[in-house]
């Protein structure tokens, strides 16, 4: 790392480069607390091909606290729409499994979150982050500026970017560098950062299609997936995208390393859709599936988040969703640094809080693609025979029993906790880690848990933007030292007290201090002996 003495430009405090998902959530994090960045994006903002559609519950609730999740709900599919899961041999042939999700669509509040999970593609989803990151005067967006090298000072980087219409190249002086530029990151590399796993699981080709209300040339009705086997194994797969006449079709293998002719492509879709189904290709594109986490998540004052530090099979929709609660952990943090109220041990925390999450996420996303079912089986799928019908059967609930998980992962979502050293420990085991179950806790380190204050609000948005001591029963301790020893540390800190009987059992302990980012930094009974010393830890400054 060289360091330089040169002119520099006026500073901007933060600079994130890629406007993707994570990009942009982390720049609306920011605006919503009044820190100035600049984010650059090397394209115009156009999603020519539909990625990420699932919109998980913890994504939903920072959309909520940035205002926008009724926006994501009203795109996609309609509300009625089903959202099952369906296993057939075909369009035309039998259907052997279907797994049900009542949690997602329609209208049923979950018991444990304000905000069901819910099925918005990214074609919907980045525009409603990038009209909300323009809301922000002090969020400045450049599209096709291109961020090419970087330079690291003592207080901060200078970015070397191009603007790609003119060709130009300018400096950008930044405090603080987040990179969330995907996948191809040039930064990490630059950095040294090794991605740990496996780069290539398969290869695939996805076909956005557009076939109006394909549900009428079928007998399997309306779904959000159908997964197409046959007697040769998995050989595609349907995907819903906005419940009208927007699908996708996905299929898999080594033909996929190369792009198909136009004819090989018709093939494709015959293949999947069978004769009868009328549809208009929109676009194809090659993607890998991949299993990597980074060894690194940062190397102050440069951070990395989203695919650039951890990249999933997409079963289960975990991608984007990881790299959403990256954006939220770090912009916190930033904030609090910037403010001067963060210790050195504050932004530090980030890959320590993070990357046990990617890795957890990344894992279980490998795990639901790589199962296999008996071979013998599958052979005989097709068959009508008794034989063939025992097979579907077997097949059939093996699928119910063991892919679940994929489709309804509560646990992955809420369930992940920090341990790091800004969250203060109080000694009680960790809950059991589940894939689909949440169970709500005030455990240090966890998200704080959801319940009604009043019709329609939450615990979860009294917390976001400072910390919020939570005081439950009728004789929580008065909380002055400790109001004091945050004023002291330019700390800020609100308080709330309920008598409210529900939010005290849920919150276990009288007090409950929640970080800005709705996680749990402490809990106890009393307010400890030495307020300040409890402040300089979940500030970083221990
Ligand atoms: C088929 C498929 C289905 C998926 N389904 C889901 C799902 O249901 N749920 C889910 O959570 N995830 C899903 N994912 C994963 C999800 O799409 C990604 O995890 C997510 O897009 C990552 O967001 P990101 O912002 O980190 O990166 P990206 O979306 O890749 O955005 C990075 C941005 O940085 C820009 N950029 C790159 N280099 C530079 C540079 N040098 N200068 C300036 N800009 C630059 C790029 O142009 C891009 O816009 C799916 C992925 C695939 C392939």
């Amino acid at each position: 790392m060289t360091v330089s003495t040169q002119a520099r430009p006026d500073q901007v405090p933060v600079l994130i480069i890629g406007a993707g998902p994570v990009g942009l959530g982390l720049a609306a994090d920011l605006g919503s607390r009044g820190v100035p960045c600049t984010i650059i994006e090397q394209g115009d903002g156009t999603i020519y091909h539909p990625r990420a559609n699932t919109v998980n519950s913890r994504t939903m609730e920072f959309c909520r606290r940035w205002g926008i999740a009724q926006e994501v709900r009203e795109s996609g599919a309609p509300p009625d729409f089903p959202q099952d899961i369906v296993y057939a041999t075909g369009f035309t042939g039998p259907e052997f499994a279907r797994i049900a999700r009542p949690t997602h669509g329609g209208h049923r509040p979950l018991p444990t979150t304000p905000e069901r999970p819910q099925r918005c593609n990214q074609i919907w989803f980045d525009p409603i982050l990038r009209k909300l990151v323009s809301r922000f005067p002090i969020v400045t967006q450049r599209y096709g500026c291109r961020f090419e090298s970087f330079e690291m000072l003592e207080d901060g980087v200078i970015a070397t970017v191009r603007d790609v219409a003119t060709d130009t190249v300018e400096k950008i002086s930044a405090r603080y560098v987040v990179d969330c530029s995907g996948g191809h990151s040039g930064i990490g590399k630059k950095l040294g950062v090794k991605q740990e796993g496996s780069p290539v699981l398969s290869y695939h080709l996805n076909i956005f299609l557009k076939i109006k209300e394909m549900w009428t040339h079928h007998d399997k009705g309306k779904a959000a997936f159908y997964f197409l086997i046959d007697k040769n194994g998995a050989y595609g797969s349907v995907i819903e995208i906005d419940g009208r006449e927007l699908w996708r079709l996905g299929v898999h293998g080594e033909a996929y390393k190369e792009q198909p002719s136009e004819e090989q492509l018709n093939a494709v879709i015959k293949r999947a859709l069978g004769d009868d189904i009328p549809y208009e290709v929109i676009s194809a594109r090659r993607w890998i599936c991949r299993d990597l986490v980074a060894n690194q998540f940062q190397a102050p004052p440069i951070f990395l988040a989203g695919d650039c530090v951890h990249q999933h099979a997409p079963s289960g929709g975990f991608g984007m969703n990881t790299g959403m609660g990256d954006a939220v952990d770090l912009g916190w943090k930033l904030a609090g640094a910037l403010a001067g109220w963060g210790g050195p041990g504050l932004l530090n925390s980030y890959q320590a809080e993070r990357r046990p999450v990617a890795q957890r996420n990344v894992g279980e996303a490998t795990d639901n693609v790589t199962r296999s079912t008996d071979p013998a089986l599958i052979a005989l799928i097709e068959d009508m025979t008794p034989e063939g019908e025992a097979a579907r059967k077997t097949i059939g609930a093996e699928i119910v029993g063991t892919r679940s998980k994929t489709f309804i992962s509560d646990g992955i979502a809420l369930g992940y906790r920090y341990e790091s050293s800004i969250v203060i420990p109080d000694g009680t085991p960790a809950p059991r880690d589940s894939v689909m179950d949440y169970v709500q806790t005030s455990r240090p380190g966890s998200r704080a848990p959801h319940a009604w204050v009043s019709e329609g609000k939450s615990t979860l948005d009294l917390f976001g933007r400072s910390f919020v001591l939570m005081r439950t029963g009728s004789d929580a301790p008065d909380p002055a030292t400790l109001v004091k020893a945050a004023k002291a540390r330019g700390v800020p800190l609100d308080v709330v007290s309920t008598t409210d009987p529900e939010i005290a059992r849920l919150y276990e302990r009288p007090l409950v201090l929640v970080r800005p980012d709705g996680h749990v930094a402490w809990r106890g009974a009393a307010i400890p002996d030495n307020p300040l010393a409890l402040i300089d830890a979940i500030r970083g400054a221990v």
